[in-house]
């Protein structure tokens, strides 16, 4: 049985909640942090339903006084902190003609101060816990790491949602250079850049045919994601399976990046 803990922000639905979901199934202690409390509060009853594994924390990950108590929080509650899934994130729509400052700095403010703000709270906690050792040569004992829930964004670009583009590309510089400042320590970094995952996220495209259509022509699997097969990334790049692997991200994005055309997509009954 493990006595790790793990902190998840933005879990209280989509990918964030199935990645908590399936660190509470192996075992795990997870911590729940977002802004609906709501959801967050429901989310974690689920979670820790006969078996006390999962908490909620209410954090906008955005302010630093959120971000230190969701650290006091976790330690008080279950004494360590063992990773963290930076996984809050919004989108608002504008391209560099037509976006507002104050979307501008919002998204910003979630997307990349937000995770910068948590993983240096946790990176600090991870730094103090492993300098208070004895014997440093024992560093592989706490397998700490850190994952950067990013984006295909990170690498290709969506000109009317500019800011989320911008955000997810600090994200992979990010993920980069903690990575590199935190290998003498043993702590790994590294991120995850989904494709099209079946969420509140994509709910626009969910509701439409036609911009479904378009999604599957940029899919060579030929279906959006589900959240599962994201957070089993997540639970992959958190674990000792992932040992030797720092500042790089994994795509589980169906086949998109490989993509230089579009795929055909099945004309169906509505169509004809
Ligand atoms: P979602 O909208 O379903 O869930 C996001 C969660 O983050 C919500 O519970 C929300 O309350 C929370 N949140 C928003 N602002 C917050 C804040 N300031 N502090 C704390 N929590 C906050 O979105 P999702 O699709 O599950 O996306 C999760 C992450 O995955 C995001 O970082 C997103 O950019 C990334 N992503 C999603 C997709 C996709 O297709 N769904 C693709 C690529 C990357």
């Amino acid at each position: 049985m493990s006595d790790r803990v793990y902190i998840v922000t933005g879990a209280a639905k989509g990918i964030g909640f199935a990645c908590a979901q399936r660190l509470v199934a192996d075992g795990h202690r997870v911590v729940l942090a977002d802004m609906d409390t709501e959801a967050g509060d429901k989310s974690a009853a689920d979670l820790a339903a006969g078996n006390d594994k999962a908490i909620f924390v209410e954090c906008d990950v955005s302010d630093p006084l959120h971000v230190h108590n969701l650290i006091a929080e976790t330690l008080g509650s279950f004494g360590r902190i063992d990773g963290l899934i930076n996984n809050a994130g919004i989108a608002l729509k504008g391209g560099s003609l037509d976006l507002s400052i104050e979307d501008f700095d919002r998204v910003l403010a979630v997307n990349l101060r937000g995770a910068f703000l948590v993983s240096q709270a946790v990176a600090k906690y991870m730094v103090k816990e492993i300098d208070d050792r004895e014997d440093r040569s024992r560093l592989t004992d706490r397998p700490y790491a850190i994952v950067n829930m990013s984006s295909i964004n990170e690498q290709v670009a969506i000109p009317d949602y500019i800011a989320y583009t911008m955000s997810k590309g600090g994200m992979r510089q990010m993920t980069r250079a903690m990575a590199i400042e935190l290998a003498p320590y043993g702590i790994r970094v590294n991120a995850i850049g989904p494709g099209s995952i079946k969420t509140d996220m994509l709910a626009s495209v969910n509701s439409d045919k036609k911009a479904q259509k378009k999604l599957l022509s940029r899919t060579p699997l030929g279906r959006p994601g589900h959240p599962d097969e994201v957070a089993s990334v997540a639970a992959f790049l958190l674990s000792e399976e992932s040992s030797y692997i720092t500042g790089q991200t994994i795509y589980p994005d169906g086949g998109r990046l490989a993509l230089n055309y579009t795929m055909p997509v099945a004309e169906d009954e509505d169509d004809a």
